[in-house]
């Protein structure tokens, strides 16, 4: 591609240029209204007017392969499904899993993670690590944007108990229920910076 080093007259001096551009807003503008007032009036047009959605206060569906917050999986007792092995966290290109293994009292159930912690703000939201776990016990199906916490990296830091809790939510309450709770939590702390 040539690039064009040069400006001609009329774009050195702007004039011509923004009014170019303010034609295209306000056409565009005008043009939404039109349809917009024409879908009010009951009329069917062949073009859909373009809507705004007001995020985060709104949002479309996501897909269901939508990459979300992590949770760890748990069995029907409640006991979390990892069994420490690792897998995820050589995985990770990010290196923000963290993993302590610990044995467990009764001899028939293998390793199971004293902690589990990941560090949010380092993760990627690549998904390799709920590609590694070869026994499905950390999923990214929540539906959930990374979280924001107050200004103090710790507390990015999701441990064990926070994953686990988010599976628990999802299987009583559902996927709009645990997304609710996020967006209260988001807006309390909109509250405190503003
Ligand atoms: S999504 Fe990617 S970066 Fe984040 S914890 Fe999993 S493997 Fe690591
Ligand atoms: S989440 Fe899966 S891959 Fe990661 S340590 Fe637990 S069992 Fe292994």
């Amino acid at each position: 591609m040539k690039r064009r080093e040069e400006m001609t007259f009329l774009e050195k001096i702007y004039v011509v240029e923004i009014f170019k551009g303010l034609t295209i807003t306000y056409g565009k503008l005008l043009k939404n209204l039109w349809l917009h007032v024409l879908r009010a009036l009951g009329c069917k047009t062949s073009e859909a007017p373009g809507v705004a959605i007001q995020y985060p206060n709104q949002r479309r569906a996501y897909p269901p392969r939508y990459r979300g917050r992590h949770r760890l999986t748990l069995y029907e007792n409640g006991d979390v499904k990892c069994t420490s092995c690792f897998l995820c966290a050589t995985a990770c290109p990010a290196r923000c899993i963290y993993i302590e293994a610990c044995e467990h009292e009764d001899p028939n159930v293998e390793k199971f993670p004293k902690r589990y912690e990941i560090d949010t703000l380092l993760c990627i939201y690549c998904g390799y690590c709920v590609e590694a776990c070869p026994v499905d016990a950390i999923r990214m199906d929540t539906g959930l944007h990374p979280e924001v916490y107050p200004a103090d990296p710790r507390l990015f830091i999701e441990d064990k108990e926070t994953l686990m809790e988010r599976s628990r939510i999802l299987e009583d309450y559902g996927p709009e229920r645990l997304y609710d709770m996020h967006m209260k939590r988001m807006q309390e702390l909109e509250k405190v910076i503003l």
